[in-house]
């Protein structure tokens, strides 16, 4: 599969990477390798939201500043290839017509709930990250990686991992980390960037959201609403909200971790950590996806009835 992948990738005239919405350091980390690697013959796609195209922390990344958008782009692809996306659903919701009339369609990935929406997909469920589901077909095409590939691969899979926390990294993350790391990239100053330059409206955002956080069921169950005026009281953004679900689990008693942010009139999105249970049951009931201890969906309901719809559905996995 990845010598067909790349046989198309080759044939292609013109590529477009598409990252998922929402975009993170996977999604971005792998669309800026990919990018690096083909040059001008491929173009990034990436969702505008609260009026920016990327969180403000990855900055720092080649090729983001002159990715498309939405309302840029145009159907001139022959070629979509989409990076660390879960499902058809998580392409950027315009995009989907790009993707459906492209002659070639590729699919690379790590979520085990991926069904291999593409023409040529390139699953492996349950690795790293989607950055390193690349590493390894790079590698398996003999293609020498530049400082650049390394780096934004390297991204992808520190973003992925929690820095290396989780079961997913094996011998061989390391063993990707340290031949990356040989290529020359700077592993303190990623780790910088991507953790130690958030911005004070965010840190305070998160604390403010920390501080309403509600326990249930011995704090088993942890859950924050998050509302639009939440976000407009401290000036924080969408993106804000990334790293709040890992911070509820990480308090000793919690096994289920849930940020539940308005995203619409009558739509509520949500973000499920856990410490041991599979997590990808839950959200599946209402159409999301993920990892077995990182999942998340969206209900088509406001806030508090998300909640109730929510709970009731983890207190089943208690
Ligand atoms: P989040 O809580 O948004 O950080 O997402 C946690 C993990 O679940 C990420 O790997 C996402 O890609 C995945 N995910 C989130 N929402 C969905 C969804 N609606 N469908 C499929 N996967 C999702
Ligand atoms: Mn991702
Ligand atoms: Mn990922």
């Amino acid at each position: 599969m990845i010598k067909k992948i790349f046989e198309q990738i080759q044939k292609a005239k013109k590529i477009l990477i598409i990252t998922h919405v929402n975009p993170d350091g996977d999604t971005l980390g792998c669309a800026c390798a990919l990018k690096s690697y083909l040059k001008d013959k491929a173009d990034i796609l990436l969702e505008v939201s609260d009026g920016r195209k990327y969180p403000e922390i990855y900055s720092f990344m080649p090729y983001l500043d002159d990715a498309l958008t939405l309302d840029n782009v145009k159907n001139i692809y022959d070629t979509v290839v989409c990076v660390d996306v879960a499902s058809y659903d998580r392409i950027v919701e315009k995009a989907r017509e790009i993707f459906d009339s492209a002659k070639v369609t590729i699919n690379i990935d790590h979520h085990k709930t991926n069904k291999g929406y593409a023409m040529y997909n390139y699953v492996l469920g349950g690795f790293s990250s989607a950055g390193e589901v690349l590493y390894e077909m790079f590698e398996s095409m003999g293609i020498e990686l530049s400082s650049e590939m390394a780096s934004c691969l390297y991204v992808s899979i520190l973003t992925d991992t929690g820095c290396f926390k989780y079961e997913t990294v094996t011998p061989r993350t390391f063993e990707i980390a340290s031949n990356l790391a040989k290529l020359g990239v700077d592993c303190a100053k990623i780790a910088r960037n991507c953790y130690d330059l958030k911005s004070k409206a965010m840190v305070m955002f998160q604390a403010h959201c920390l501080s309403k956080c509600e326990f249930i069921c011995n704090d088993k169950i942890a859950y924050t609403l998050i509302k639009k005026s939440d976000l407009e009281k401290f000036g924080a953004k969408d993106e804000h909200t990334e790293g709040i679900s890992e911070a509820i689990r990480s308090i000793r008693p919690v096994e289920f971790a849930c940020v539940l942010k308005e995203s619409g009139v009558s739509s509520t999105k949500v973000s499920l950590r856990s410490k041991e249970k599979d997590v990808t049951k839950v959200v599946q009931k209402f159409g999301g996806g993920g990892h077995i201890r990182a999942a998340g969906c969206t209900i088509k309901k406001p806030l508090k009835e998300a909640l109730d719809l929510l709970l009731a559905e983890i207190k089943k996995y208690l």
